[in-house]
């Protein structure tokens, strides 16, 4: 499998227009666009820093998978995503070589991309995304 970069870095939040004032008004990142996710109950805000982002994600639901991180480990970092050239090729090698995936398929991710999560008992506890962008 080819691993490009870095592609962002998920920190989950409460509040997505508190949290994302840091990265805009006292670092001077450029905030793209809001999006829902409605799949993942997540409203999510990209911060681009060249070939990397900073992804902050706020639950839309009291259920959904970022509420969740946030009750049991407070707010912070929730994943790392690294880009890659072909995900379906990179899960197989992965199912081939016996790492525990979350997506077995690859799925709709924020901003068009195709996201694949694998187990973070794979990975030392650290939520591992793939991501493959046009
Ligand atoms: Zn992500």
């Amino acid at each position: 499998m080819k691993v490009k970069h870095i592609d962002h870095i998920g920190v989950a939040v409460k509040d997505l227009n508190q949290a994302a004032k840091f990265y805009t008004d006292i670092l001077g990142i450029a905030k793209q666009e809001e999006e829902v996710v409605a799949e993942q109950k997540v409203r999510v805000a990209f911060l681009p820093i060249t070939d990397s982002e900073v992804e902050l994600l706020e639950s839309t639901e009291p259920d959904g998978p970022i509420a969740r991180f946030i009750e049991n480990r407070g707010e912070g970092i929730q994943h790392i995503a690294f880009r890659v050239e072909n995900i379906e090729e990179a899960l197989e090698e992965l199912k081939e070589k016996g790492i525990r995936l979350i997506d077995q398929h690859p799925r709709k991710g924020a901003g068009g991309a195709r996201i694949a999560f694998i187990h973070p008992k794979e990975t030392n506890g650290v939520l591992v995304e793939l991501c493959e962008r046009d």
